[in-house]
C-alpha cells in the first residue's frame, strides 16, 4: 500500500495520538498484505460488523482480542469491516473530532485493524456519512430541514458545511490513525429528501431566481429535486477527493449510490458498488443485475442472523438457516457479485460464537466452493432492459425523495424476465447513448419519460441492427419515434379497460391501459378486441432491414397489480420477439429458478438458482423490517438446458460437485444438457 510506505511514520504517530490499543504486534500496523492495486476485485467474502455504538454502553468491554480474532477466523473472510461511527453519532474509537462514547473501554477500531493486518484480511471501515444523531442534537444547522423548518430525523445536509467542518476532518483522523484499505459509507443516498436549510434555499434562489418549492407540483419542483441530486453528486466527488488526497489507494464506496434508485454512471472515484438488504431475498436479483450492468465490481450484503419468537414468546436473534443464507448468497454470486455478510456484535462489542460456528459450517464453504466460477465473469444477456434516469427521476418527482427507489416498471420487468428465463442486462443512459447494448433486443418498458438523447440513441440503435420493443406510454410524448415504429396516430388511454387477445388459439382476457393506434408501415402481429367488439392493434412490428421496431400499446411488464398481464401472455409475446430456437439459452426449469449465463474467455457457466419461497415464517418487528426464517427450499427437479454454442465443448461439468455431465449432446450449434435435481444453486460449466 503506497499510503503505508509514504505515511508509515505519520500513521504510527496518529495511532498514538488517538490512543489506539492493539492486539500486541505493533509492527503489524504497517504491514499491509496484498493491497497493491485493487484488492476489492480479488475479494469474494466480507465480514461487516454492524456496530451502532451508544453513549450508555461500555463500548469494547466484551471485545476480547483473542476471542474476537478466533471467531473472525471461523468465517475467514477476505475483507474485515467495522464501524468507525454509526448513525447515533458515537464512535468505536477515541476521537478528537467526533463523539467518543464516554464509557469507551477499548479502541475497537484499532483492535479490528490489528486483527486484519495480523491475519491477512483487507481492512475496510464503515462510516455513517448520512445519519448522525449527535450532530442533529448538537449542530442542528448540519441536519436536513423540512419545508416548515423542522428537522428530518438523522439526515445530514451535504450542502450545509458538514463535510468540511465535521466529516472530512474525521475521515482524515481515521485514515491517519487506522490506515483503512477502503471506506464503506452508509446512510447517504436513501436519506436524501429535498432539504430546506438556508444554504440549500439560497443556492436555489441564486441558480433559478425562485423561492424553494414546497411540494410536488409546485413551480420549480423538478429543478429543486435536480439541485438536490447535484448536491449529492458533488458531495461524493468532494469526499473522494478528500480521501484520495491523503491516501490515493483507498477504495471508496457509498451504500446504494448508483443503484436502481440512482441509475447514473458512477463517479470515476468510486471503486465498487454496494448495497445492504438485511433479509428479503426477492429484492436481491434486480439490484444485482443493475450493478452487474454498470461495469463496476459489486457486492450485496445480507444479515447472517434473523429473528424468531422463542419459547417465552420473546423476539430472539438466531443464525439464518443454511437454506436461507445460501439462497441469498447464490443469487448474488451467480449474478457476478461478492457476498458481504452483516453481523451485529453485542452493544459492548462482543461477537456471538454460535453465529460464527454457523458461518463456518455453511457460509464459508458455500462461497469458497463456488468462487472459482463466479468471480470476474461476464453475463451473456438474452435481452436488455432500459433503466434511464429520465423515466426514473420523473417517477420520483411525485415524492420528496429525489433518489426514490420505487419504480413499478423496473420491479415488474425484472421479476417477469427472470421468471421467463430471459436473463437480462440493464442499460443506463450512458450505455444507451454509447449504443452499448449487448443482446439482440432492447426492452423499453412503459417509460414515464425519454430524454432527447435517449430518443436519438434508440433511433441509432435500430439503424445499427438491434431490435427494440417499446411498450405503454413510451411513444406518448415522443412523436419523433412514431415513424420509426411505423405508427401514424395514438389515441392515449385514460383508464384501464377489458379486452381480449388470441395468440395461437390461446385466448387471454386482459384489463389494462390500452392506447388506440393506427399504423403507417408497421405490421400488426397481435390484435385486441375491446368490450364493443372493435379491433385495435396490440403488437406492431416495423421492419428496418434485419431488425425490427416493436410497439405494444399497453404496459407489458410493469407491476400494475390486477392489470399486470398474465405470464402466459407475456411468454407468448417474447416467443414472437425472441423465438426459442434463436435464444442463447432455453430451459424447461420452473419459473422460480433463475437461470443465468456467464462467460469467462471461452468458458461458459450456467447458473441455476432456486428462488422458490420455501418454507418460511415471517416475524413482525416493530419499527423495522419483518424478519423471515426460511428453513428449507423444495429441491428443483431435474431440468433441461439448451445452449447456443459455436463449437463442440471439450467438457461439461457440474460444479461445485466437480462431476462430469453424462449424456450431453451437441448438434446444430446447440448444446443439450440435463441438470440433476438440486437444492439451492447448481452450476453447469462448459469448457
Ligand atoms: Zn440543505
Amino acid at each position: 500500500m503506497k499510503f503505508a510506505r509514504q505515511f508509515g511514520i505519520l500513521a504510527l504517530v496518529g495511532c498514538f495520538l488517538v490512543g489506539c490499543d492493539t492486539t500486541g504486534d505493533r509492527a503489524a500496523v504497517n504491514t499491509s498484505p496484498a493491497v497493491d492495486g485493487n484488492w476489492y476485485q480479488r475479494s469474494m467474502l466480507w465480514l461487516h460488523e454492524d456496530h451502532h455504538t451508544q453513549a450508555a454502553h461500555a463500548v469494547g468491554r466484551e471485545a476480547d482480542p483473542a476471542e474476537t480474532r478466533r471467531l473472525i477466523a471461523e468465517l475467514a473472510p477476505d475483507v474485515l469491516q467495522i464501524h468507525a461511527k454509526g448513525n447515533p453519532g458515537w464512535t468505536t474509537y477515541p476521537s478528537k473530532v467526533g463523539y467518543t462514547p464516554p464509557k469507551l473501554a477499548r479502541d475497537v477500531l484499532g483492535l479490528y485493524r490489528d486483527i486484519a493486518r495480523q491475519d491477512g484480511y483487507h481492512w475496510s471501515i464503515y462510516y455513517n456519512i448520512g445519519r448522525d444523531g449527535e450532530i442533529m442534537r448538537r449542530r442542528p444547522e448540519f441536519n436536513r430541514d423540512r419545508p416548515d423548518g423542522s428537522e428530518y430525523e438523522r439526515a445530514l445536509c451535504y450542502h450545509s458545511g458538514v463535510g468540511p467542518q465535521y466529516i472530512w476532518p474525521m475521515l482524515r483522523e481515521i485514515i491517519t490513525g487506522y490506515q483503512p484499505d477502503g471506506f464503506w459509507f452508509d446512510g447517504s443516498v436513501f436519506t436524501i429528501a429535498n432539504c430546506y436549510c438556508p444554504v440549500c434555499r439560497e443556492r436555489f434562489q441564486r441558480e433559478q431566481q425562485l423561492d424553494a418549492p414546497k411540494r410536488p407540483g409546485d413551480k420549480g419542483w423538478s429543478a429543486y429535486s435536480q439541485m438536490q441530486r447535484q448536491i449529492y453528486r458533488e458531495f461524493i466527488t468532494q469526499t473522494c477527493q478528500q480521501i484520495h488526497a491523503v491516501d490515493p489507494d483507498c477504495l471508496v464506496s457509498f451504500n446504494w449510490a448508483y443503484s436502481i434508485r440512482m441509475p447514473e454512471r458512477p463517479d470515476p472515484a468510486i471503486a465498487y458498488l454496494t448495497g445492504d438488504i438485511a433479509n428479503h431475498v426477492e429484492k436481491l436479483p434486480a439490484e444485482a443485475h443493475w450493478y452487474d450492468s454498470t461495469g463496476l465490481p459489486f457486492d450485496l450484503m445480507t444479515t447472517g442472523h434473523t429473528f424468531t419468537q422463542n419459547d417465552a414468546g420473546k423476539l430472539a436473534a438466531i443464525p439464518k438457516p443454511a437454506a436461507q443464507i445460501q439462497q441469498e448468497i447464490a443469487v448474488i454470486i451467480a449474478n457476478g457479485g461478492r457476498f458481504n455478510l452483516w453481523d451485529n456484535p453485542t452493544p459492548e462489542s462482543g461477537l456471538r460464537p454460535e453465529r460464527f460456528e454457523a458461518f463456518n459450517q455453511y457460509v464459508t464453504p458455500f462461497v469458497r466452493a463456488r468462487q472459482p466460477w463466479c468471480m470476474n465473469t461476464q453475463r451473456t444477456a438474452e435481452v436488455s432492459l432500459l433503466h434511464n434516469t429520465a423515466s426514473h427521476y420523473a417517477l420520483a418527482e411525485k415524492t420528496r425523495k429525489p433518489f426514490n427507489r420505487a419504480n413499478n416498471r423496473i420491479d415488474g420487468a425484472t421479476e417477469m424476465l427472470s421468471r421467463l428465463h430471459l436473463d437480462y442486462e440493464m442499460i443506463g443512459d450512458w450505455r444507451l447513448h454509447a449504443l452499448d447494448v449487448r443482446s439482440p433486443l432492447l426492452v423499453v418498458e412503459h417509460p414515464r419519460a425519454l430524454s432527447a438523447a435517449d430518443i436519438d440513441a434508440i433511433k441509432k440503435l435500430i439503424a445499427s441492427g438491434r431490435d427494440v420493443l417499446i411498450t405503454g406510454m413510451g411513444l406518448n410524448a415522443n412523436k419523433k419515434l412514431w415513424p420509426v415504429f411505423g405508427i401514424a396516430s395514438i389515441d392515449f388511454a385514460s383508464g384501464s379497460e377489458p379486452f381480449t387477445v388470441t395468440v395461437d388459439n390461446r385466448k387471454y382476457e386482459l384489463n389494462h391501459w390500452l392506447n388506440r393506434i393506427t399504423v403507417a408501415g408497421a405490421d400488426v402481429l397481435l390484435t385486441a378486441v375491446d368490450a364493443d367488439g372493435k379491433f385495435t392493434p396490440l403488437l406492431t412490428a416495423h421492419r428496418h432491414g434485419r431488425c425490427t421496431a416493436y410497439y405494444m400499446p399497453i404496459p407489458l411488464l410493469s407491476a400494475h397489480q390486477t392489470n399486470t398481464p398474465p405470464i402466459g401472455f407475456v411468454n407468448d409475446v417474447f416467443a414472437m420477439l425472441r423465438p426459442m430456437r434463436e435464444r442463447v439459452l432455453a430451459t424447461d426449469a420452473p419459473p422460480s429458478v433463475h437461470v443465468i449465463l456467464r462467460q469467462r474467455g471461452e468458458q461458459r457457466i450456467v447458473h441455476m438458482v432456486n428462488m422458490s419461497k420455501g418454507h418460511r415464517i415471517i416475524t413482525s418487528r416493530k419499527g423495522t423490517y419483518d424478519a423471515a426464517v426460511i428453513d428449507r427450499l423444495e429441491p428443483v427437479p431435474p431440468c433441461h438446458v439448451s445452449l447456443q454454442l459455436d463449437h463442440k465443448p471439450r467438457a461439461v461439468t457440474l460444479q461445485p460437485q466437480n462431476q462430469p455431465v453424462t449424456g450431453w449432446r451437441y448438434a446444430n450449434g446447440r448444446l443439450e444438457v440435463d441438470s440433476p435435481s438440486f437444492d439451492v444453486h447448481q452450476m453447469i460449466v462448459i469448457d
